[in-house]
């Protein structure tokens, strides 16, 4: 992780960390980086400044020499589909993903729709400090940011031709849609009703102040929605992240279900829908051991990888794995693209329920159950996250085993529960997730780990 790039692109503050002085630097940098006369599209989701941060982006790219289209307010696994179809050399999205509403960010999409890897952040990185940029000629400057349209409909045309939609439209499902007022809402929507489905729309118009719930999905964010799908009697629930790559289920009894218990189903469901006796499957190793238990029984292999959706889309190439998740939401098949995909995954949902005659919530009591408990605790000036995570492990010494985590983190492993505790990649906060056979040693790890902190 360089000073500029965070796991997951650069983020920051709208207009007082993330500025326009900023955006154009990294637009020349990010322009440098790729050849002269390069074809990059551009994207946003609905987040404020968006508009502010791709107009001063983009006069960046055009500096140095490159091509720009742009494809407007879309999910970030759309502009990653089209980057990819329509044969572009790169993209850059605007968007913050799941961070709070004053946050905006910049991420860096390679040809094939994948987040750049680090080595292609640090190129960009030491153009951005060295200002060693390309200078376009004017005489090469006269071709203007062309609108890029209709990458959303082939977008959702793709999700609907990986799944049954027959079969699905036969069941009429009812299905309730968290659009948290950003671009989930511009595909999932017209997923569900092309397939059929009854849909009840939860704050699906487009509002970049976030009035409905901060755009990471959690359970205290989706109360509300856990509730309606209980009233509405809905067969399934889902929501997205402020981009949404992410989906998040709510069972047809009103529980939030999260990604590491949802994509469990779903790698199940794709390894059955390959004909193939033996899948790969990749998640990082915040995800719960529920995955193992489960897929190991199944005859899929699980590979455990670090976290950061990077990590699991390389991991995903390098063993042709039928499916990568996050215990946060993404989920991604690789047979549509190898990047985590809100609407693929909740048109995955569908299809998965559509081929069972069982509820969604007795869908999801299948799996092994565990207390899960995930926190995080803002980091403070003074905070020595290195010293914390000594204490937390000298305490815990000969109770239970450390996890490779390849330095990000610690991960401990004991008899009947473990935990993590890492910094964020994206947020100044620390992390802290137990999960445990019983309640009681669930509270008792979270309150020792609390007081350690
Ligand atoms: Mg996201």
């Amino acid at each position: 992780m360089g000073a500029l790039f965070g796991t997951n692109g650069v983020r920051g503050i709208t207009n007082s960390e993330l500025t326009p002085e900023l955006a154009l630097g990294l637009g020349k940098a990010i322009g440098t980086f790729y050849k002269a006369g390069s074809r990059i599209m551009v994207g946003r989701d609905i987040r404020a400044g968006g508009d502010m941060i791709v107009r001063a982006l983009t006069s960046g790219l055009l500096s140095s020499g490159v091509q720009v289209d742009y494809a407007g307010v879309l999910p970030t696994p759309a502009l990653q589909y089209g980057i990819r179809k329509r044969q572009y050399d790169g993209g850059v999205m605007v968007t913050a993903s799941h961070n709070p509403a004053e946050f905006n960010g910049i991420k860096v999409l390679g040809p094939d729709g994948v987040e750049a890897e680090a080595h292609v952040e640090e190129a960009i990185e030491k153009y951005y400090f060295s200002r060693k940029f390309r200078e376009a000629k004017w005489q090469d400057l006269n071709r203007d940011v062309a609108m890029a349209p209709g990458v959303i409909d082939e977008y959702i045309k793709e999700i609907l031709s990986k799944v049954d939609a027959k079969r699905i439209r036969k069941r009429g499902f009812k299905v309730l849609i968290d659009g948290g007022n950003s671009v989930g809402s511009l595909a999932s929507v017209r997923v569900a009703k092309e397939l059929g489905c009854e849909v009840h729309e939860v704050a699906t118009d487009l509002d970049p102040l976030f009035p409905s719930r901060p755009p990471e999905p959690t359970h205290a964010s989706l109360e509300k929605s856990a509730a309606l799908v209980k009233r509405f009697g809905a067969d399934i629930g889902v929501a997205h992240d402020g981009d949404a790559d992410r989906a998040v289920f709510i069972d047809s009894q009103g529980r939030v279900q999260f990604g590491d218990r949802s994509g469990t189903l779903l790698a199940y469901w794709c390894s059955k829908k390959s004909g193939k006796a033996k899948n790969t499957v990749i998640t990082p190793f915040s995800s719960s051991n529920l995955v193992e238990d489960f897929l190991g029984r199944e005859g899929i292999k699980v590979k455990w990888t670090r976290i950061g959706s990077i990590h699991v889309s390389k991991a995903m190439l390098e063993s042709g794995a039928i499916a990568g998740f996050e215990d946060n939401g993404g989920f991604a098949y690789p047979k549509h693209q190898r990047v985590r995909d809100g609407a693929m995954t909740f048109a995955l949902m569908l299809d998965f329920l559509a081929s069972q005659d069982k509820s969604s919530a007795e869908l999801f009591d299948m799996l092994p159950k565990y207390q899960t408990e995930k926190i995080k605790i803002p980091l403070t000036k003074g905070m020595d996250v290195g010293k914390i995570l000594r204490k937390v492990k000298s305490k815990y010494k000969g109770v239970g085993k450390v996890v490779d985590t390849d330095n990000d983190g610690l991960k401990m492993v004991a008899d009947g529960f473990w935990f993590i505790v890492r910094k964020s990649g994206t947020e100044p906060v620390l992390r802290i997730s137990v999960e445990a056979k019983s309640r009681s040693v669930l509270y008792d790890t979270m309150r020792e780990l609390k007081k350690l902190i």
